[in-house]
C-alpha cells in the first residue's frame, strides 16, 4: 500500500464519496497511481490529465470499470451522474499540479535519501548506474526508462514502495525552468548533472544557458546537499552552489579523476585516483566510464564497500538500443545506438568504434539529430569532427545528415562516404560490407527509426 484515500483527505480538502473521507484512519488502500485508464486500475488512484487532443476526465467510467478506487478531478467539470456516490472524489484546481503536489508530499512522507540526474546525455545510463549500485545495499528505487518528465517524475516518486531507503530519479528538460520544477518536488539530497552537451539548443539558446537550466537542480536541494558533477565541463565550474561538490572528470584537477581507460569490444575498464582497483562497465565508451564513476562517488558516500560497486556494475544488464551491441552477422557486428542522439553523444559513439580492435572494417550509418535549432547544419558537421581514415565508409540518410557527408568530403576523399535518400540503396550499401568482419553503428536520433533498418539486416542474415 502506497497511502489510503484518509491521508488525500488531509491534502485535497475538497472531496466526495468514499467510506469515512474525514477519518485519516479510516480511508481505502490505495497501492497505486495511475493516469492511463486503460491499464489496470484495482487499488489505483485515478489521475485524469488533459493533453492538447484528449481530456482524461472523460475516462473517469473506463478507470472505474478497470477496478479505480478514487479519482482526482478538476473543479468545475461535471462529474458523470452515473459515478457511484461512494465513489471518494478529491477536487483539485488543476490535475496534472495536484498529481505533483501528492507526489512532493508522498516524498516527504517516505522520506528516503534521494538522487536526482540531469545532464544534456548519459542520464538514464547514470541513474541505471546508481541504481544497480545502491541497490546492492539499500532498498533502492528508480525511474523506470526514461520517465522523467513532469509526469514521468511524480509518477515515479508515487511507485515508491513504503519501505524505500535511496530513490533515483532522471530528470530531463526541454525548456528552462523545467529542472526547477522537477527538483522542486523531489528534494534531491545528491544532485547529479553528467555534462552540457547541445541537446535543446533551438529552445535554449546556447550551452551557457543549457547549462543554467541544468544547475536549477540545486534549487530543490538542502544546503549540506552533494553536487556531483561533471569537472571537465568549465560552464559547470562557474556554479552558485555553496553546499559540498565533487567534481568528477579526466582531467587531473577533479576531486575524483577517472585514469587507464581501456575499452575492449563491449567493456569498460577504468581506475581512479591512482588506486589499484579497476572498475569495468558492460558498455564501451569512456564516456560510460565517467558515467560510472558518478555513480563510484555516490556510493562510496553511502559507504558502499568498493567490492560490492564493482560487482554490481560489472554485472549490468542493459537496455535495448542504447549502445547495445549484435554480434555474429555473417561475421560481422552491429551497435544499435539509435535510441537517440546529440551531437555530443555521436561524438562518442564514433570515437568508441574508432578504439574498437579485431574488425577488418567500420562503418557509420548516421542520420538527422533533431532539435538542434538554427545551428543544425554547424553541429552536424562538428559530429563529423572526429571521423578520419580508420572508418572505411560513411553512410549518412535524412536532410540534416547530409552535412556530415559534406564535412567527410572536405577532410578526405579516402573514405567511402555517400549520403541517401532511400531506405532501399541505403540497405544495399551496408549489405555490400557484410561478411568481411565488419563492425556497423548506427546512430539517430529516434524519430530516424534506424531500428527498422537493424531489424531488416537481422533478417536477412
Ligand atoms: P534522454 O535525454 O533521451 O533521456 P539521456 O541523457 O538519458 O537521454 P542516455 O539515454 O543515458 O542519455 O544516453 C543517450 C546517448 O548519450 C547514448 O547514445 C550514449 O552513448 C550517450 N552518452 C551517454 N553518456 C554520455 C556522456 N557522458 N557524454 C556523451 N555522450 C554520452
Ligand atoms: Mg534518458
Amino acid at each position: 500500500m502506497l497511502f489510503t484515500t484518509g491521508w488525500l483527505t488531509t491534502l485535497f480538502s475538497d472531496h466526495q464519496g468514499g467510506p469515512s473521507p474525514n477519518s485519516p484512519s479510516d480511508g481505502i488502500a490505495i497501492d497505486d497511481v495511475v493516469t492511463d485508464s486503460r491499464k489496470d486500475m484495482h487499488h489505483s488512484l485515478f489521475v485524469p490529465l488533459s493533453g492538447a487532443h484528449f481530456d482524461g476526465h472523460d475516462y473517469v467510467k473506463e478507470a472505474l470499470r478497470h477496478g479505480a478506487v478514487a479519482t482526482l478531478w478538476e473543479k468545475g467539470k461535471p462529474l458523470p451522474d452515473d459515478v457511484p456516490a461512494d465513489f471518494p472524489v478529491f477536487f483539485v484546481e488543476d490535475t496534472l499540479t495536484a498529481l505533483q503536489q501528492l507526489a512532493s508530499a508522498y516524498r516527504q512522507k517516505i522520506d528516503p535519501l534521494v538522487i536526482g540526474v540531469t545532464g544534456s546525455n548519459g542520464k538514464t545510463t547514470t541513474k541505471d548506474l546508481i541504481a544497480a549500485v545502491t541497490s546492492e545495499t539499500y532498498r533502492t528505487h528508480a525511474t523506470q526508462g526514461n520517465w522523467n518528465n513532469h509526469i514521468g517524475l511524480p509518477l515515479t516518486i508515487l511507485s515508491m514502495p513504503a519501505q524505500t531507503d535511496v530513490l533515483v530519479v532522471e530528470m530531463g528538460m526541454n525548456h528552462s525552468g523545467e529542472i526547477e520544477t522537477l527538483t522542486g518536488i523531489a528534494k534531491p539530497d545528491y544532485g547529479v548533472i553528467t555534462n552540457i552537451g547541445e541537446s535543446h539548443i533551438a529552445q535554449l539558446g546556447s550551452r551557457e544557458a543549457i547549462a543554467a537550466a541544468k544547475m536549477e537542480i540545486i534549487r530543490g536541494m538542502p544546503g549540506d546537499g552533494y553536487l556531483i558533477i561533471d569537472g571537465d565541463e568549465p560552464l559547470l565550474q562557474k556554479t552558485t552552489w555553496h553546499g559540498p561538490t565533487i567534481l568528477c572528470g579526466f582531467h587531473s584537477s577533479n576531486d575524483t579523476v577517472i585514469q587507464n581507460v581501456t575499452l575492449t569490444n563491449q567493456h569498460t575498464e577504468f581506475q581512479l585516483n591512482h588506486e589499484t582497483d579497476v572498475y569495468s562497465i558492460p558498455l564501451p565508451g569512456s564516456h560510460h566510464a565517467l558515467n560510472a564513476t558518478f555513480a563510484v562517488t555516490v556510493a562510496r558516500r553511502l559507504k558502499i564497500p568498493d567490492h560490492t560497486i564493482k560487482t554490481a556494475l560489472g554485472t549490468l544488464e542493459w537496455t535495448s538500443m542504447r549502445f547495445e551491441f549484435l554480434d555474429g552477422m555473417n561475421g560481422s557486428a552491429i551497435i544499435n545506438d539509435a535510441y537517440n542522439a546529440s551531437p555530443t553523444s555521436m561524438k562518442a559513439a564514433i570515437d568508441v568504434v574508432k578504439q574498437m580492435e579485431g574488425f577488418n572494417r567500420k562503418v557509420l550509418v548516421l542520420g538527422d539529430m533533431f532539435e538542434l535549432g538554427k545551428d543544425a547544419i554547424n553541429l552536424h558537421q562538428s559530429a563529423a569532427s572526429g571521423i578520419d581514415e580508420s572508418i572505411d565508409a560513411v553512410f549518412t540518410f535524412g536532410e540534416q545528415a547530409t552535412s556530415i557527408t559534406e564535412a567527410v568530403r572536405e577532410r578526405t576523399d579516402k573514405i567511402d562516404n555517400r549520403h541517401f535518400t532511400s531506405g532501399e540503396t541505403l540497405l544495399q550499401a551496408i549489405d555490400s560490407y557484410m561478411a568481411q568482419g565488419t563492425l556497423i553503428l548506427f546512430k539517430a536520433s529516434r524519430g530516424m527509426q534506424f531500428e527498422s533498418y537493424i531489424e531488416q539486416i537481422a533478417e536477412s542474415t
